[in-house]
């Protein structure tokens, strides 16, 4: 999906028009990988755009940039205000967020604490990620042969730049081999999570996904579809599970901010017990998208109204 220019994009607490937001080719965070950012997401509601768990995002956006000791110079209220006044400006209602902090122009070597940090806010009209069609039936997966950065690496708990050099490896492997996405192991042979979502599967009815532990990001997404099952009366373990967990699973789905809730239809070819959209998956995706929509009372909780 080719990205859809729109007219504003926040870059260091001014909103530039799109095509003047540019940076230098000299920019650290260009060479190493020397940026954070977040994922976020805008949807319709009754009252106008609404960010979904935006205190959330702007705190795992400063968790990430404390993990690489890069002291941002803007406060989380400012980050938050930026992407309510960067949805605004473009007058789009349901939209993708992504907030970026990097390292910028004026010094080269490795060392990223004599780069100036440079932060941006960009949205734009973003479909559903792994494609309509995904979101119906589910997706092929493949367990990559890449295995996901250790906590001894790259901390896989950041946002950062350059650990989806990490998660590229793994997507390319995936769609030159014919599937839609990929899972990554980590080091041991345990599931983390996809190229840019987490893994849940649901086996006679209890739901499972990897511990944080285990090396995938603790995704927001991740944490609404829990409290979203808990809520529905189902019983979630985080468990570490291997490949044959995911092969012999009565039901798979992804949950990331861009993926939203997206049902797994086959991983390495082996097709899972739902062979399609399992009604669990169904469920929760059903609910995960009228909350984020704001047609459930009992999650305003995650609703950042843009224009309140
Ligand atoms: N894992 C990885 C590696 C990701 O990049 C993402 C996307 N941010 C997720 C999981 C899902 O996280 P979230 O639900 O917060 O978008």
């Amino acid at each position: 999906m080719p990205l859809t220019p729109v007219e504003k994009i926040w870059m260091d607490g001014e909103l530039v028009a799109w095509e003047d937001a540019k940076i230098h080719v000299l920019s650290h965070g260009l060479h190493y990988g020397t940026g954070i950012f977040e994922g976020v997401r805008a949807y319709e509601t009754k009252r106008g755009a609404s960010v979904f768990r935006l205190d959330d995002h702007v705190r795992r956006f400063f968790r990430s940039a404390h993990i690489h000791q890069m002291e941002l110079p803007f406060s989380p209220e400012e980050i938050a205000q930026g992407i309510k006044e960067t949805v605004a400006a473009n007058g789009l209602a349901t939209c993708y967020i992504r907030p970026l902090a990097f390292r910028g122009y004026g010094e080269m070597g490795l060392n990223p604490l004599l780069a100036p940090v440079n932060v941006s806010i960009a949205v734009w009209p973003w479909g559903a990620y792994l494609g309509e069609e995904g979101l119906e039936n589910g997706v092929r997966v493949k367990v990559s042969s890449w295995k996901r950065n250790d906590h001894n690496m790259l901390p896989p708990s950041a946002k950062a730049s350059g650990q989806y050099v990490n998660s590229a490896l793994a997507k390319v492997e995936a769609i030159k081999g014919g599937y839609d996405e990929a899972v990554m192991l980590n080091i041991h042979g345990y599931v983390t999570d996809g190229s840019g979502e987490n893994v849940f599967i649901v086996r006679d009815g209890v739901l499972y996904t990897p511990p944080l532990s285990a090396g995938c990001l603790d995704g927001i997404t991740r944490d609404s579809v829990i409290a979203i099952a808990k809520d529905l009366g189902y019983e979630v373990r985080e468990k570490e599970l291997v490949r044959a967990d995911l092969y012999t699973a009565d039901e798979g789905f992804f949950s990331g901010t861009a993926a939203e809730v997206c049902p797994i239809r086959e991983v390495d070819d082996r097709a899972l017990g739902a062979n399609g959209r399992g009604p669990i998956t169904k469920e929760i995706q059903q609910t995960f998208f009228a909350a984020a929509r704001g047609e459930i009372d009992k999650y305003q909780r995650w609703l950042g109204f843009v224009n309140e």
